[in-house]
């Protein structure tokens, strides 16, 4: 009875998929989450009559051959409705400015001074030009590569706020290529993935022309090609959850506490309800986190495994008055001066997410954590008051959000673990499984490598 061809631990949107992909395949799935919702990371809940959603997120390379779309067109019964992102704009004293999407308009735009752009852009040119011909920059930070100690505090507080947008962490510990090649910027896809073709060099030409500053520095108009899911996170869950088959039984609430193991390889699972066998265990938990549930993985693999970085980040959900004009545009904002932020006025993609009059914000600032919850938010709730002077008397709602974004930061000296692991039939799903893109992008890619395992060893058909 406690017998399964396959168990997924954790029902995030990396497990969830795994499941649909497993079940959909003709196998039996246990998926098991220890909290009292299916999600996680992906979902849209109640507070106070507007619809917020597990952070401000932006869905990215819905292309064909991007991995969600993909996954969406092979195994969902429905396709949840996206919109367009939008435009980016960077906020500073004087307003917002639109984020430069020709290199003439970033060599024109007036937000950082005019000898920091040019270093900017010949530094990076440079960069670009060596990993062309071949130079491993990799490990390069985007710190490194530029003059960083003769750029204004503006400017260093810009490239801070975007490497962290691209990878989790500061310009000291974000690789350049990341740089080139993250973020969810370009229009890299599975065809290696699905056509098992190992072309790195063919692929890599691919990602330089893409990347946003890469397609910059090209002279190449950027298309962020990034969406919004209409009906918030949750649709994307509630597309997934209608589309499980039958022979997939759900349990929350039921926390994973060990995984069995007989001569290194996983049998099943125990849960204080009792325990559960199966042929294929996939765990989408923190990778980092394994070895809390096995003895068995090896002190090579632990060390690895705990070179994983991550970063906290702090959302906070504004209710306001439909009269505080600040918002009125469709896409997102970027303050980079002293405590940075991303702000998304999600409610101007669908008039429901808040009640009449009313519309909602979602500002998401990157945590330290040495400092506790309660100071981090009263420093980020009054840098919004600071930001935006009068904001207060049209303050109708406020929700704060703390979580882990990604589990592992694409960081230089970081790890990023692989779908296999030490211990037979025992795989990975999720953020920390796969370095491209980000986000739930980066979630679908770690399925599309499991596919592709999967098939390998013959556990589901080709
Ligand atoms: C503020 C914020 C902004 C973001 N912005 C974007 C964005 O713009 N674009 C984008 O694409 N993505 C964005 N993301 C990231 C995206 O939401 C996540 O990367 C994605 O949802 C992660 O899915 P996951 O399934 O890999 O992990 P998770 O959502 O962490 O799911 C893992 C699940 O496993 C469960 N679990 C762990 N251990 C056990 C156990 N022992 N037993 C049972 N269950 C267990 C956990 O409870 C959890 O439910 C953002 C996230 C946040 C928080």
């Amino acid at each position: 009875m406690n017998s399964y061809d396959s168990i997924i631990i954790g029902g995030g949107i990396s497990g969830l998929l795994s499941a649909l992909v497993l079940s959909k395949s003709g196998k039996k799935v246990l998926l098991l989450e220890r909290n009292r919702n299916l999600g996680n990371n992906c979902n849209s809940y109640s507070v106070d009559g507007y619809q917020v959603d597990t952070g401000p997120h932006a869905i990215t390379q819905l292309q064909d051959g991007g991995p969600l779309r993909y996954l969406m067109e092979n195994y969902f019964d429905y396709l949840p409705a996206f919109v367009d992102y939008g435009d980016y704009f960077i906020r500073d004293e004087d307003g917002l400015k639109e984020v430069p999407t020709t290199l003439k308009g970033y060599l024109t735009m007036d937000i950082l001074p005019r000898k920091d752009r040019l270093i900017i852009a010949q530094s990076l040119t440079k960069m670009l030009l060596s990993w062309q011909f071949g130079t491993d920059i990799s490990n390069i930070s985007v710190y490194q590569c530029l003059p960083w100690n003769t750029l204004s505090p503006d400017t260093k507080e810009f490239m801070d706020t975007f490497s962290y947008f691209l990878s989790g962490k500061s310009a000291k510990e974000t690789s350049v290529q990341r740089m080139f090649v993250g973020g969810g910027f370009i229009e890299e896809d599975i065809e290696k993935d699905v056509t098992h073709e190992n072309n790195e060099h063919q692929y890599i030409d691919k990602f330089k022309k893409m990347s946003y500053v890469s397609r910059l520095l090209n002279n190449n108009k950027v298309n962020y090609n990034q969406y919004y899911p209409r009906n918030g996170l949750k649709a994307i869950l509630d597309a997934i959850l209608y589309s499980l088959p039958e022979n997939v039984e759900i349990k929350t609430d039921t926390a994973v506490e060990n995984i069995i193991t007989v001569n290194s390889t996983a049998k099943g699972v125990v849960t204080k309800e009792g325990s559960y066998f199966a042929d294929t265990i996939i765990y989408s938990g923190f990778a980092k986190d394994l070895p809390k549930y096995t003895t068995d993985l090896p002190a090579s693999y632990i060390s690895d495994l705990s070179r994983i970085k991550q970063s906290k980040a702090l959302t906070i959900w504004l209710g306001l008055d439909e009269e505080f004009e600040e918002f009125n545009y469709v896409g997102g904002e970027v303050w980079f001066k002293n405590k940075p932020f991303w702000a998304m006025p999600i409610s101007n993609y669908n008039k429901n997410f808040a009640p009449g009059g009313k519309k909602l914000v979602g500002f998401m600032f990157s945590i330290d954590g040495n400092n506790s919850f309660e100071s981090e938010k009263l420093d980020a709730y009054n840098t919004i008051l600071r930001v935006y002077p009068g904001i207060n008397n049209y303050i109708d709602m406020v929700h704060y959000q703390m979580t882990i974004p990604e589990k592992a930061s694409v960081a230089i000296n970081g790890f990023i673990a692989e779908t296999v692991t030490p211990i037979k039939n025992l795989y990975l799903v999720g953020t920390d499984v796969d370095d491209r893109s980000m986000g739930i992008t980066r979630a679908a890619y770690s399925v599309v490598k499991l596919i592709t395992v999967l098939k390998k060893e013959r556990i589901i058909d080709s």
